[in-house]
Order: structure tokens, then C-alpha cells, then sequence
């Protein structure tokens, strides 16, 4: 039987190209998404891939969003924890509402996906647990002080996980990607793109299929002694 793939945020953006990734890889893939029905199914009539709403942000709708998957599907063996927004403004403007909300769906969106996901892994011996966190999560960012906090974050409970997790066969990592063309940064104003662009020694954007294939190497039974790692994706983004 091939092993179930749930990657969250999974119909659009990284996660689609995530989605799209695992399922050539020959893993049967469910992709969750917040609200945006339009795009989820255009993702499945194009893909094939079945798609799943409820938000990341809720505890209960995770428990019961994944029992829906795991009724179709089966057990899920990998969960790639992708949904993320932003919320950006300097300090003194950010709102308790803008902090909120990126950390309820970055950071406290990890904790409720895994941790129902997690007693499954530990009893059947397997699971990969991959989070996409950010260049910024690892350097800090201006006007993102609530999105830089949620994916550092992602980092500790990823390192945390790997060492809980390793005597069970389950590995956790996170994949921090620099700038990448997805809707998120094409919102961006030109200007400001342009001026994100120069500070990449690659000299371009990242593709979202670049970071779909370390998410595939990570998923994969071979990447078994990786555990509690961090790869970056950045074109050489320089950080301290
Ligand atoms: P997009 O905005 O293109 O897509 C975000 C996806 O997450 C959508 O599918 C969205 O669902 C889903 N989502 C948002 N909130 C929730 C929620 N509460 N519950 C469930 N799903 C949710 O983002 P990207 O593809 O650009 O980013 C993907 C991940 O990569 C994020 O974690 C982001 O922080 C991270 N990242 C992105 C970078 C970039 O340059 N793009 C750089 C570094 C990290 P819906 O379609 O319904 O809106």
C-alpha cells in the first residue's frame, strides 16, 4: 500500500507543488486548504488529488479533518505542515489581532495538526513530520515581527519532535525557504520585489518545485537518519 501524504495549505502555492511532488512520487496525497474553494477544485480536477477544508488555526476542526482523511485514505504516515499566512507592519502598528492570527495558524497550526497525527506514528513505528518555515524565521524580518516569531517557532517544535520521535521511526524537519513565486510574494509591491531580488545572490526567486523536492527527500524511508534538521532553500540568502 502506498503511504498517505496530508500536506496542509495543499492546493495552492509551495503546498500544491508539495501535493503534486508526492503524489508522482507515488504517495497517496490529501490537501488541506482554509477557504479558498475555487483554487481546490481546480487543484483536483487538474490533479486528481483530493482536497479537504477546515482551518489549521482550530484544534478540534484538525482532529476532525484528519479522522475525515484518515477514513478515506488510511493512516496518515506523512504530514507536511505548509499552510502559513502573513500579517505584516512594523512593531508599533502591529495589532494583538495581526499577532494572533499568524501565530494561531503558523505555530499553533503545527502543534494541532501533529499532535492528533502523532500517536498513530508512534504506534505503527513511522512518520515524517515536515514543516515549511522561512528564511525569516531563521534571520528575523522587518514589519514581520508575528511571522518571524511563528516560523522560529517552527524550528524549536521540529527540534523538539525529532528527539521524541526518533526511538519510533518518526523523523520531523523543516525546510526553510528564501523568496519564492507564489501569490504571497507576487503581493508584493514591485519595488519592494525588485529590491527582495537583489539580495539573492541566485538572482531570482525560488521556484515552488525546488522546495517540493526537498520535501519529497524528506518524506522518503531513505532520509530515516535526518531527524530534527533544517534545509535551507535560498539561492544563498546570507543570514547571521
Ligand atoms: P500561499 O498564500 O500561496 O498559500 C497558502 C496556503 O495555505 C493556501 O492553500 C491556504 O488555503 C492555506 N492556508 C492558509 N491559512 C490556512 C489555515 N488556517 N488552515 C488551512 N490552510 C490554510 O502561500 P505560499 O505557498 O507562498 O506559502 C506556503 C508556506 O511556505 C507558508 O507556510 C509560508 O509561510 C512558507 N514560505 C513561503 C515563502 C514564499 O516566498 N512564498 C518563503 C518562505 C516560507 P486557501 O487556498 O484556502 O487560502
Amino acid at each position: 500500500m502506498a503511504r498517505v501524504a496530508l500536506v496542509t495549505g495543499g492546493s495552492r502555492g509551495i503546498g500544491a507543488a508539495i501535493s503534486v511532488a508526492l503524489k508522482n512520487a507515488g504517495y497517496t496525497v490529501a490537501a488541506n486548504y482554509a477557504g479558498n474553494d475555487e483554487a481546490a477544485s481546480k487543484f483536483t480536477e487538474e490533479t486528481g488529488i483530493p482536497t479537504y477544508k477546515w482551518s489549521v488555526a482550530d484544534y478540534d476542526s484538525c482532529v476532525e479533518g484528519i479522522a475525515k482523511v484518515e477514513a478515506d485514505l488510511g493512516p496518515v504516515d506523512i504530514l507536511v505542515n505548509n499552510a502559513g499566512i502573513t500579517r505584516d507592519a512594523p512593531f508599533h502598528k502591529m495589532t494583538p489581532e495581526q499577532w494572533h492570527q499568524v501565530i494561531d495558524t503558523n505555530l499553533s497550526g503545527v502543534f494541532n495538526m501533529t499532535h492528533p497525527i502523532w500517536p498513530g506514528m508512534r504506534e505503527r513505528k513511522f512518520g515524517r513530520i515536515i514543516t515549511i518555515s522561512s528564511i525569516n524565521g531563521q534571520k528575523g524580518q522587518f514589519a514581520q515581527v508575528n511571522y518571524a516569531a511563528s516560523k522560529a517557532g517552527d524550528l524549536g517544535i521540529t527540534k523538539s519532535l525529532a528527539q521524541e520521535g526518533a526511538r519510533f521511526g518518526i523523523t520531523a524537519n523543516a525546510v526553510c525557504p528564501g523568496y519564492i513565486a507564489t501569490e504571497m510574494v507576487m503581493a508584493v509591491p514591485e519595488k519592494v520585489r525588485e529590491s527582495i531580488i537583489s539580495q539573492i545572490p541566485a538572482g531570482r526567486l525560488g521556484e515552488p518545485a525546488e522546495i517540493a523536492r526537498c520535501v519529497t527527500f524528506l518524506a522518503s524511508d531513505e532520509s530515516e537518519f535526518i531527524n530534527g534538521s533544517t534545509i535551507s532553500a535560498n539561492g544563498a540568502q546570507f543570514f547571521v
